[in-house]
């Protein structure tokens, strides 16, 4: 007897009634441990429902009440990350640490949302005609939909829905069927954090939850993170649906590495950012291009270190876990395969480790490529698994031709000492997120997360001052009032209003 994942709506757990289920796994061990409700359109209308019928109220609650209340979740996040980083890894596999850290990014936002009154200021202008004023204001959209992947179970969903709460939007998040029990436990945590019933709703399920939420009218506002083909179907979809759509699609992140950069330093920061989480990150480093002489004695100091790493269940201090379903597991293992064949040199070979771990789970060790050319699928594709590939080409210009010619955009870095080439990498690559010697270079809370190209959909980043931006709009108002003392001048004007 597995237990079943429910959706969430008026406050409440509630099992739907689409009769439809999906299998999760843990995947250190292969084994199902639950099922999730999968909803059909009974189901979504009940939980959109929920949101819709909190909207106006919650909209109206005054922004301190509202900030209270976000604190609070801040406050028990803070106290409980432990509960949800375990959840985290008993689905998605990723180490605990990792799954820790996850939960720390994400309550960045969560911070960041308390302080929003600064943001949803207007601004006030006086007597911009005699006797007129004008006012600018920021209102909800009212309900707001958001769709995330399995790789990131809870930092994900908190980029968006701590700031859309905040700004006074009910929210309905559909997750991952593959790691659900992250978005019921936040549903909790919201509940025990007095967030009034129906503000924040979880809708489970696969495409057709997907299809009613984006279709729904109620919804104002979809946030969609996942895979680029996806990525583009919700943003064109939803778009054409009339709503405002942020959609983040799939990455291919390079790190070049200069000539003169610290080598040592360099294949620390690759070794971590390739295979942390098993690869399975937006902002993992899956190309390295080494520039100039460097190739050979850069390729040795990674690969030693790739060597080093221990592969293994999450809960028993591995530095990688397994990947998330042996489907991801298998079609991974199947661009190491083409690699080969296409003539790229497999320095390390994942799929000869040695899992510290259960038989049936979904293993795959770091797999480290040289000689890999810009045609071969190990490079065109993302991968998104243990697997690093190191493209070497002779000079600087190569190397941001390649970044730019990449159809992605998310992510990219810069090791270098050299200031004046960091800054000229700066202006050049056409990429949303750059890191100079730092590998995964995701912006704080207060800036905005997001890349350029096939690696985003719409023009708004998550969180910062474009994540407030996406989740309200403007009005503005301009308003006469006379000083009672003296007598309007009225009379008819029919001529375009002029300012005096
Ligand atoms: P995915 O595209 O398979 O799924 C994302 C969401 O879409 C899930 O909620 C899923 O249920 C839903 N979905 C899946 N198939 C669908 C369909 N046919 N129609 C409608 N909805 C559908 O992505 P994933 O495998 O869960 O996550 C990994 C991907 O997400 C990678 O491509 C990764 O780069 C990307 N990602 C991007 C960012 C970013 O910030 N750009 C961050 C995290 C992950």
């Amino acid at each position: 007897m597995t237990t079943l994942i429910t959706h969430w709506a008026d406050g409440a757990r509630f099992e739907g009634s689409s009769g439809r289920t999906g299998d999760v796994t843990n995947p250190a061990t292969g084994q199902v441990t639950g099922q999730v409700a999968f909803a059909g359109a009974e189901d979504a209308q009940r939980v959109i429902g929920s949101a819709s019928a909190a909207a106006r109220a919650w909209a109206r609650t005054s922004v301190a009440a509202r900030t209270q209340v976000v604190f609070r979740f801040r406050e028990l996040l803070n106290e409980r990350k432990e509960e949800l980083a375990a959840l985290i890894t008993a689905e998605h596999g990723k180490v605990l640490s990792d799954a820790l850290g996850e939960v720390s990014r994400g309550q960045e936002v969560v911070e960041f949302a308390c302080g929003i009154p600064h943001l949803l200021k207007g601004g006030y202008s006086e007597q911009v005609s005699t006797g007129v004023d004008v006012h600018s204001k920021r209102q909800p959209l009212g309900v707001v939909g958001i769709i995330s992947p399995f790789n990131f179970p809870a930092m994900v969903p908190m980029w968006f829905f701590p700031v859309a709460i905040a700004a006074g939007n009910t929210v309905v998040l559909k997750p991952s069927e593959k790691d659900p029990s992250a978005s019921i436990w936040m549903a909790e945590l919201w509940k025990e954090a007095g967030l009034p019933d129906g503000v924040f709703n979880v809708l489970q399920g696969d495409k057709e939850a997907v299809d009613a939420l984006i279709d729904h009218p109620d919804v104002k506002a979809i946030s969609f993170v996942g895979s680029t083909p996806i990525a583009r179907y919700v943003y064109e979809r939803s778009s054409s649906n009339g709503k405002r759509v942020q959609a983040l699609g799939g990455a291919k992140n390079h790190m070049v590495v200069l000539p003169d950069a610290d080598l040592d330093l360099a294949a620390d920061q690759a070794v971590s950012a390739g295979y942390g989480s098993a690869g399975e990150r937006c902002m993992a480093i899956s190309v390295l291009v080494a520039v100039g002489p460097i190739g050979d004695d850069l390729v040795a100091k990674v690969a030693d270190r790739t060597r080093t790493l221990r592969t293994g269940d999450g809960t028993r201090g591995s530095d990688m876990g397994p990947l998330v379903t042996k489907a991801h597991r298998d079609k991974v293992a199947s661009y190491v395969e083409e690699g080969e064949s296409a003539g790229a040199k497999v320095v390390v070979d994942g799929r000869e480790v040695q899992p510290d771990g259960e038989q049936d789970g979904f293993w795959l060790g770091p797999t480290l490529f040289d000689h890999v050319k810009p045609e071969m699928s190990v490079y065109t594709e993302e991968i998104f698994g243990p697997v690093l590939s190191v493209v070497r080409v002779d000079t600087y210009d190569e190397a941001v031709e390649l970044i730019n010619s990449n159809p992605y955009g998310n992510g990219v870095a810069l090791f270098t000492a050299n200031g004046g080439a960091a800054r000229k990498f700066e202006l050049d690559v056409e990429v949303g997120m750059i890191g100079i010697n730092v590998p995964i270079p995701v912006p704080m809370a207060y800036y905005s997360f997001g890349g350029w190209k096939n690696s985003l959909f719409g023009d708004s980043h998550a969180h910062g001052v474009e994540g407030v931006h996406f989740f309200t709009r403007g009005k503005v108002v301009t308003s006469r009032w006379s000083d009672p003392a003296v007598k309007p001048t009225g009379g008819l004007e029919l001529a375009f209003p002029q300012n005096k």
